[in-house]
């Protein structure tokens, strides 16, 4: 795969994770909001155990999406290396197919 198209994919991807991040960010907020408003007590009202599940939810879909964006840096520091493509075990080609579907792929399949 050049350089050019695993650019291409791995921006979209990242543009993703950010976009990703802000909406957790904001619904984060709005839980937060929310359980102010509503005064609550999160250890021993049933309404604060949602609350705190919400939040416990949003915190996990947000290290997803953290997570992703760090691959993707790494993926974007490979190409600016001149290693993005190649399998980190065997050094071989990683398929373009493999790359399109999952561009921060560090393995051929092979491998993964
Ligand atoms: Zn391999």
């Amino acid at each position: 795969m050049d350089d050019e198209r695993a650019r291409e994919l791995l921006e979209a991807l990242r543009a993703d994770a950010l976009g990703r991040l802000t909406g957790v960010g904001d619904a984060r907020q709005d839980v937060v909001d929310a359980a102010r408003d509503a005064n609550v007590d999160d250890e021993h009202d049933p309404e604060g155990a949602t609350i705190a599940f919400e939040r416990a939810q949003l915190d996990a879909l947000g290290a997803a999406a953290s997570r992703r964006l760090v691959e993707v840096d790494a993926a974007l520091a490979r190409v600016a290396a001149g290693t993005y493509g190649t399998c980190a075990v065997g050094g071989e080609p990683i398929d373009d197919a493999r790359l399109e579907a999952r561009p921060t792929a560090t393995t051929c399949v092979e491998h993964s």
